[in-house]
C-alpha cells in the first residue's frame, strides 16, 4: 500500500500519458494515485479508466497556479468533482492565461536565437496544457542549457531574458473553486518556492485563512529535516498531511513514485479526510 497524491501526465508537462502513468506507478507499488496536472482536468477520465484496469485507486486532482502577494503558489485540489461548473469555469480562465503567457514566451524565446518556436512548442504540447517546462525543454534541446532547471534559472526566471509574468487567479479564488467542487485544497511542495521560514509560514497562514486544510509533507525533493519542519507547521495549524512525488517522467532526478517516506503517524492523512473521516 503506497499513496502518491501529486503527479503529471501529457495533459500538462508530464512525459507519460495518463494511462502510461498509471501503469508506471502500479509497477512501483503505488496503490492510490492522484493525477494533478497543471490547470487542467483533461487527463482524469483516461487515468480513472486505467486505474480500473490496473487496480490503482485513482483520485481526481489538479494543480492550480495561484497569485499571492505578487508570487505564485501551487495549490493541489484532491477529490474534486471534475464536472463541477464553477471549477471548470475557473480552470478555463487559467488556461486562457496560459495561452496568453505562451504567446509572449514564443517571442522571448525566439529572441534568444531559437527558430520555429511556436510550431515546436505546439508539437511538444499536443492536446495538453502549455507550461514553462515545455519552453525549458526546447531551450535544453537547443544546447542553451544543460538541464530544465538551468533553463529556468538562466532564461525563464524573474529578471531573466525570457521571463513573462502570469496573472493567475488569487489564492482565495482557487481554494474556493476546489472546495465548491467538493475537494480538499493542499499547499503543494512548501519548500519549492525558495521561501525563508518566515515567508513559508506567512504563505501557509494565508492558505489556512482562505480555507486550505492540508499540506504536502513528504515529496520527491524534501529532506527528513524539511519534512519534520513542515510536520510541525501542520500540527500547529491542524492541517492534514499529503504526500506526492510530483512525478513528471522517468527522466526526473528526484524520488520516483513508490519511494516517498510515509507521513508522521500523528498527522491525519488527507486520504482519511477524502473518505469523509
Ligand atoms: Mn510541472
Ligand atoms: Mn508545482
Ligand atoms: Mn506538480
Amino acid at each position: 500500500m503506497s499513496d502518491d497524491l501529486h503527479s503529471h501526465s501529457t495533459a500538462s508537462d508530464g512525459r507519460l500519458s495518463p494511462a502510461e502513468l498509471v501503469a508506471y506507478v502500479h509497477q512501483r507499488g503505488v496503490t492510490r494515485l492522484a493525477l494533478t496536472d497543471h490547470d487542467t482536468l483533461g487527463g482524469l477520465a483516461e487515468a480513472r479508466a486505467a486505474g480500473r484496469r490496473y487496480g490503482v485507486d485513482v483520485i481526481n486532482g489538479i494543480e492550480l497556479s495561484a497569485g499571492w502577494r505578487s508570487r505564485t503558489l501551487h495549490i493541489v485540489g484532491l477529490g474534486i468533482d471534475d464536472t463541477h461548473a464553477g471549477l471548470r469555469a475557473g480552470v478555463a480562465a487559467q488556461q486562457a492565461e496560459r495561452e496568453r503567457r505562451a504567446a509572449a514566451l514564443v517571442e522571448r524565446v525566439t529572441a534568444l536565437g531559437i527558430t520555429d518556436v511556436g510550431q515546436r512548442i505546439d508539437a511538444m504540447v499536443g492536446t495538453g496544457q502549455v507550461t514553462r517546462a515545455h519552453f525549458a525543454r526546447l531551450i535544453v534541446a537547443e544546447g542553451k542549457a544543460h538541464r530544465v532547471a538551468d533553463a529556468f534559472k538562466r532564461y525563464l526566471a524573474p529578471g531573466r531574458p525570457a521571463h513573462v509574468r502570469a496573472e493567475w487567479a488569487t489564492l482565495e479564488a482557487v481554494i474556493t473553486w476546489i472546495r465548491a467542487a467538493g475537494g480538499i485544497a493542499v499547499f503543494a511542495h512548501p519548500f519549492g518556492y525558495g521561501f525563508t521560514g518566515a515567508w513559508r509560514r506567512r504563505a501557509l497562514a494565508a492558505f489556512v485563512a482562505a480555507g486550505g486544510t492540508a499540506v504536502e509533507i513528504s515529496t520527491g525533493t524534501t529532506s527528513v529535516q524539511q519534512e519534520q519542519q513542515i510536520a510541525r507547521d501542520a500540527r500547529e495549524w491542524g492541517l492534514a498531511g499529503s504526500l506526492g512525488s510530483d512525478f513528471h517522467g522517468p527522466d526526473q532526478f528526484w524520488l520516483p513514485p513508490g519511494r516517498l517516506r510515509p507521513l508522521p503517524e500523528d498527522i491525519p492523512s488527507v486520504v482519511e479526510r477524502l473518505a469523509g473521516g
